[in-house]
């Protein structure tokens, strides 16, 4: 890898951030705060949060094995992937590559920082290839997206190819895990320690059910998440989310049990969702959520519509040709859907 420093665009290196005034007192033993404009009164949303998040930090470090030094929250996943264009990438100059098709935040984050974008397209198993990969890669190409289990294919991308581009690839390597906890895999957080270009995007939205009090984890060693802390907004996290969220991790057992729930029933509805007459292909999943091509998704799409159930139309999607997207529900929510799947021709 290249070092941080030539990474990194000279002006966010040089950047110094905005000091905060819970920056800057940091103790908690304090009985008095005069130090930062705030109402004395409505105790507790009269306080601005903990800028760094502390309390949840070491928590999540707790679960997830690595230090609280090499973790960044942000609002959502998005505001992470958004950081990662404006940390490394010179707008009109600097470029980005991700497999293709799969989650469209990296292309529209792409976009709004004038980043250029290239997609490399994976095989009809929705495999990409290293090689592609890094032959799509130049000079000004600072990052490179996974997102592995992949979004909107449902699968786990090999992990011969991620670890390829890894170990030859000079810039920054994403790999995107908001799925990996319905996976049956490990997750790449344990490569962290001895791999500087490698950031893991988590989230709170799906495995932890709470996709409305929008939380997202990044992880890299310590460097990187030293400059995207400089970036971001000083109160990133409110003081709601961060409640909430502290709420959920100190009953982590209730998240382990929607998993176990959410993986039989995608064994069941998949099986079941196979043998619709609608239906033509379903592809493997390693999330909580599977792809299945249909004879026409735009029909089905519509019919379920009507029947008040959505699912997503990926059809306009490359390699997703009349394909429709179905999260797994509840028990009562996946009969619903096959029972109005069974009465349609
Ligand atoms: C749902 C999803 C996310 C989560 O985004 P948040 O902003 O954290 O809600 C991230 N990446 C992928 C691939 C997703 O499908």
């Amino acid at each position: 890898m290249k070092n941080l420093q030539e990474l990194v665009r000279l002006n966010i290196w040089s950047l110094s951030p905005y000091t905060s005034a819970r920056d800057e007192y940091q103790g908690k033993d304090a009985k008095v705060f005069l130090d930062a404009n705030e109402n004395p009164y409505n105790d507790p949303v009269n306080r601005y949060p903990d800028p760094l998040q502390r309390e949840l930090k070491t928590r999540i470090s707790q679960i997830k094995g690595v230090p609280a030094d090499t973790i960044f929250f942000g609002n959502g996943s998005d505001e992470a992937i958004d950081l990662m264009y404006r940390i490394f990438c010179t707008p009109g100059k600097d470029n980005a590559v991700a497999i293709e098709p799969t989650y469209g935040m990296y292309g529209v984050c792409a976009d709004i920082n004038d980043v250029e974008y290239r997609r490399v397209l994976m095989d009809e198993n929705f495999q990409p290839s290293a090689d592609k990969i890094l032959a799509a890669i130049d000079a000004n190409t600072k990052l490179v997206f996974f997102c592995t289990p992949n979004n909107p294919s449902g699968n786990n991308i090999d992990r011969k190819v991620i670890d390829k581009v890894l170990d030859s690839f000079d810039g920054i390597v994403i790999v995107d895990e908001a799925y990996i906890d319905f996976a049956g895999v490990p997750s790449y957080l344990k490569e962290l320690s001895k791999r500087p270009n490698l950031i893991v995007l988590q989230t709170f939205s799906k495995a932890w059910g709470m996709a409305g009090i929008r939380l997202g984890m990044a992880f890299a060693q310590s460097g990187i998440i030293g400059i995207m802390n400089k970036v971001k907004y000083p109160y990133n996290i409110n003081l709601l989310t961060q409640k909430r969220a502290m709420e959920e991790v100190m009953q982590y057992d209730r998240v382990k049990g929607w998993v176990e729930s959410i993986l039989k029933e995608r064994a069941r509805l998949m099986a079941e969702f196979a043998k619709l007459g609608c239906c033509i292909k379903v592809y493997p999943s390693d999330a909580n959520f599977f792809l299945a091509r249909v004879k026409d998704a735009a029909a089905t799409y519509n019919y379920l519509v009507d029947q008040g159930i959505i699912v997503r139309n990926r059809s306009k999607i490359a390699l997703c040709g009349n394909s429709l997207r179905v999260t797994i529900g509840t028990v009562v929510e996946n009969n619903a859907l096959l029972e109005a799947l069974c009465a349609y021709k």
